[in-house]
């Protein structure tokens, strides 16, 4: 062995616990890695391959629904992470499928990758007064199929909260659409997210995604983007048929040939994936009492 070789394999075998160390303990890596994962299937059979993988690592069991909604076919992935049993569920999910243009990395592998690592913490550290699920939705550009194919089902358990996630790209502000002014999620997190230097915009003002069905139905949901604030007002304008000064960034990469992991900044990833499970536990711990009222349909 030369010194040069020994000099080498010294290096190395001082940066593998570190390595291992790392793969472990850093969301805001694995999070991208998923995104990257994700956008690499050329199709939606390819996208959730992706995901499954990444579940079977994570020892979390997962199932296929196949549906049928508007003439329509497609898959559901769901899995559960335990929790107490006979306990009201806590639903979180994200769309999967992508348009035909781009890759859907930010448009929606990122909202996958995002409640993949909130699954990894509560399939861990299950909560202690509710059930959680997560489901991926297929279809959402299609007209949200998966997820009001979901609702429609006879004898469908209403969740005490659907936690949805679509976009969850870049900057340091959580976009939270709720109905509730006294939403509990909201009051849970906004000295986290303060405390974090994060953002929190929390109102009923936010783009159509698979939060939509549930609250039709009169079940208790809200959704999350991870956006910088400034690009806020410009995306409603945008979805309320105006064109805005200056183009929010979300709207130049979404449905483009520019949805590519390219777009996407891990900064911020980590705290506002720690921030989101600090105060889904307070919420948990609030018990069943703090799902009601529901939405009004
Ligand atoms: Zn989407």
């Amino acid at each position: 062995m030369s010194l040069h070789a020994r000099l080498l394999s010294c290096l190395l075998l001082s940066l593998l616990p570190l390595a291992a160390v790392a793969r472990d303990a850093a969301p805001a890596a694995d999070w991208r890695r998923q995104v990257a994962d994700i956008s690499a299937g050329h199709d939606t059979a390819g996208r959730a391959a992706a995901i499954t993988a990444r579940l079977d690592r994570l020892g979390i069991a997962w199932q296929r629904e196949p549906f049928s909604q508007d003439g329509q076919s497609g898959i559901n992935l769901v899995a559960d992470l335990g929790g107490p049993e006979g306990a009201p569920l806590l639903l979180l999910g994200a769309h999967y499928d992508r348009v035909e243009i781009g890759h859907g990395a930010t448009d929606n592998a990122s909202g996958v990758a995002a409640v993949i690592e909130l699954a990894r913490a509560l399939h861990r550290q299950p909560l202690a007064r509710h059930r959680a699920r997560i489901v991926f939705w297929d279809l959402e550009e299609k007209g949200l199929l998966g997820s009001r194919a979901w609702v429609a089902t006879p004898g469908r358990e209403r969740p005490a909260l659907y936690v949805n996630f679509d976009v969850y790209g870049w900057g340091d502000t959580l976009w939270m659409m709720t109905l509730r002014q006294d939403d509990p999620l909201a009051a849970a997190l906004r000295p986290l997210v303060a405390a974090r230097g994060l953002q929190l915009v929390a109102g009923e003002r936010y783009p159509p995604t698979d939060h939509l069905p549930f609250q039709r139905a009169g079940w208790p949901a809200v959704s999350f983007s991870r956006v910088e604030g400034t690009e806020i007002e410009g995306i409603l304008q945008v979805f309320a048929g105006q064109q805005p000064a200056t183009p929010p960034k979300v709207m130049q990469v979404i449905h483009s040939p520019g949805d590519t992991l390219a777009a996407l900044d891990a900064a911020h990833l980590e705290a506002s994936v720690q921030v989101l499970e600090q105060a889904l536990r307070q919420w948990d711990r609030r018990g069943p009492a703090a799902a009601a009222p529901a939405a009004s349909p």
